[in-house]
């Protein structure tokens, strides 16, 4: 890493802790932006990735994609509250913590499985290895379980696809959703946090957010959640689930704001800056 000119992390306290460290291990100068390697300097900072949300909102206006998105949840049987989580299987996603949170809220019959549904999206995992088949059983046996227990003939408490959507498909979803929960245990930044965001040009939506995701440090607005805290995620749930819809305006309405200054445009606009003070390289990226 340290033979780049530039490091750039999800989060300023990973910046920090790589500064650290270097100072710790090389013994070497350290500050949160440079570090001074023999006869170099190599800077650092915190650039947060983040999306095309032009084209997020622009998929999301997309009359097919409304229509969609209405019927999601007239096959859902018009519940009052749809609950939604899109994630790849990986142990770091907090799937497993997410359901026993679910279903402990039904059983102590906070969440009627009648009036809220949880659709639960997992895209497989990008590698073919034992473990991540290993965590498709264990969640697959928990969801089935949760269905057996509290589903009603039609009405499963869970519905569980393990397959990949088109993003057309996604917006859908995302605008179908009156919450969105995202725990994961550790994320550089989490996407699918800020595409709901951008998704949502009704400013509707509550986002469930684990603080351990890098999108957290900047959609401060969201639900914050600790997915260990069992009994802080079941709170949080309910509060988003009851939450005044004013309340719910507001918070999305900020993080709408703050993603339209910081969208993927401006991430890489920052980069190429802090690599180039020239701002040709940066200059490119806008008239190319
Ligand atoms: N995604 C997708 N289809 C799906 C589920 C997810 O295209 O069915 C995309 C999603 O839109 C997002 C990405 O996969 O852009 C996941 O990124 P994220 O940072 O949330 O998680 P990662 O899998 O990179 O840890």
């Amino acid at each position: 890493m340290l033979g780049a000119d530039l490091v750039g992390f999800q989060r300023a306290q990973a910046a920090h802790n790589f500064a650290q460290l270097c100072a710790k291990v090389l013994n070497v100068p350290a500050t949160d932006r440079r570090i001074a390697v023999e006869d170099r300097v190599v800077r650092i900072g915190a650039f947060p990735v983040s999306i095309d949300m032009a084209e997020m909102e622009q998929l999301a206006r997309r009359p097919d994609v409304v229509a969609r998105a209405r019927q999601f949840r007239a096959d859902l049987g018009e519940p009052q509250h749809m609950i939604l989580s899109v994630d790849r299987m990986d142990y770091t996603k907090g799937i497993e913590h997410r359901l026993k949170a679910y279903s402990e809220l039904i059983a102590d019959g906070h969440i009627k499985v009648r009036d809220t549904v949880m659709v639960q999206v997992v895209v497989p995992a990008r590698e073919r290895v034992e473990q991540y088949q290993v965590l498709r059983d264990r969640v697959e046996h928990k969801v089935g379980r949760i269905n057996g227990e509290f589903g009603r003939v039609g009405e499963p408490a869970i519905h569980y696809l393990n397959q990949p959507f088109d993003r057309a498909e996604l917006a859908a979803l995302y605008r179908a959703a009156d919450i969105m929960v995202v725990t994961p245990l550790r994320d550089g930044m989490n996407l699918v946090a800020k595409e709901y965001v951008a998704a949502r040009v009704d400013n509707g939506g509550a986002l469930v957010l684990s603080e351990f995701a890098g999108a957290a440090a900047e959609l401060t607005q969201a639900y914050l959640v600790n997915p260990h805290d069992l009994d802080g995620l079941k709170l949080t749930l309910m509060h988003a689930k009851e939450a005044a819809p004013s309340d719910v305006t507001a918070r999305m309405t900020a993080m709408r704001d703050h993603l339209r200054g910081h969208d993927i445009q401006a991430w890489a606009r920052s980069y190429l800056t802090a690599l180039d003070h020239t701002g040709s390289l940066a200059a490119r990226l806008t008239t190319d």
